[in-house]
């Protein structure tokens, strides 16, 4: 169980004297979104922190909502991964401010790692970064980006090409979660997929998917309004009943976060096949496995867990390389002001209309 750490940031605060806008140093308060404990949350002020020598501060443009942030809402979380208070935010893209010792100047866009690894432990030194023994995450256990300004280690922060979009760069978190599990599997090209779940990380597992030349890629979902996303993505086929997605998969990949889902993927793989895990069921959450099948099935079964350091350089490079876009997956924008609707919409999606990624926004 990782050690969350006893201190999180390093920022310092400036008064804002009157005159100055907000942004500009010393300037005054913004607004940040924050999660004073389960069921609390509420716009407040913060003051423009004053990085590091090490630190880059930026200004966020666009910033990603996804169940997790549902889950620190409700204090759904295994109390080990959060801390409050906190502001909301993990999945993010901005433009530098200030700070990074001249490596990157005022106005870059940017995108920036949440896990704050140490560096220094056995998994930092083995590449591990999401292994970290000292777990540190904005938004989880510091401040994350759903604010005026958020300040991050120069080393965690990645400058996006000029055609990438801040929507494509808001998606690099989650895309990095998928990239990550995808990479620690052996895929070949011109292998059967299946994907269980029709949110954003099963959206982005199809389009990853892509990566590795798959002959088929079926996902099931439940909910049909999804069909359209499913196929921009890159599905062959889009069912919501498992007798129709079939079985014999060479990988099945689990992105719905349920255990019924889990026990769907385990069943829909082929002898030999590999299931990998990404979704997170609710903390404590257990399924009853048909554990012969699973031996007589010689099956691999992979869960992963958050993203490498590595994992978001090759995400990056491929979105600055054009031979990766995210942005279709955002379905829905809101004004930051707009918080309560932007969370509604991903806590009750409208049955009809297709939800991929739920937005905020920031400009301004
Ligand atoms: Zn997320
Ligand atoms: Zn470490």
């Amino acid at each position: 169980m990782p050690v969350p750490p006893e201190v999180s940031g390093t920022m310092s605060h400036e008064a804002g004297p009157a005159g100055t806008r907000a942004g500009e140093p010393g300037g005054p308060p913004a607004r940040a979104l924050v999660v004073s404990a389960p069921g609390d949350v509420s716009l407040e002020p913060r003051d423009r922190p004053v990085p590091g020598p090490d630190e880059v501060l930026i200004r966020p443009a666009a910033v990603g909502l996804c169940g997790t942030d549902l889950d620190i809402l409700a204090g759904r979380i295994d109390p080990a991964y959060v801390r409050y208070p906190l502001v909301l935010g993990h999945e993010w893209s901005g433009t530098v401010l200030a700070g990074g010792n001249g490596s990157l100047a005022p106005g870059t866009r940017v995108v920036a790692e949440g896990i704050v690894p140490c560096g220094h432990c056995g998994p930092c030194r083995a590449g591990q970064t999401n292994l970290c023994e000292t777990y540190d995450e904005m938004g989880f256990t510091r401040d994350g980006a759903a604010a005026g300004y958020a300040v991050v280690g120069e080393t965690l922060v990645h400058p996006l090409a000029g055609p990438v979009s801040m929507a494509d760069g808001a998606l690099v978190e989650p895309a990095s979660v998928v990239y990550r599990g995808l990479s620690a599997i052996s895929v070949k090209p011109g292998r059967r997929a299946l994907v269980v779940g029709d949110g954003t990380v099963a959206l982005l597992a199809v389009a990853l998917l892509g990566l590795w030349s798959p002959a088929e890629i079926v996902m099931l979902g439940r909910r049909p309004a999804q069909a359209a996303l499913a196929a921009t993505a890159g599905t062959a086929r889009f069912e919501t009943d498992p007798g129709a997605a079939g079985g014999g998969y060479d990988l099945v990949v689990e992105a719905a976060g349920t255990t019924g889902a889990v026990l769907t993927a385990l069943a829909a793989a082929r002898r030999g096949g590999t299931v990998l895990l990404l979704g997170l069921p609710p903390h404590g959450a257990t399924a009853a496995l048909p554990v012969d099948d699973l031996v007589n099935n010689d099956l691999t079964i992979r869960a992963s867990f958050g993203y490498t350091s590595d994992a978001w350089r090759d995400v990056v490079r491929l979105l600055n390389a054009g031979r990766l876009g995210l942005g279709f997956l955002v379905t829905h924008r809101f004004p930051l002001a707009e918080w309560e609707a932007a969370l509604g919409t991903l806590r009750d999606p409208d049955p009809a209309a297709p939800r991929g990624k739920v937005l905020l926004t920031l400009d301004g």
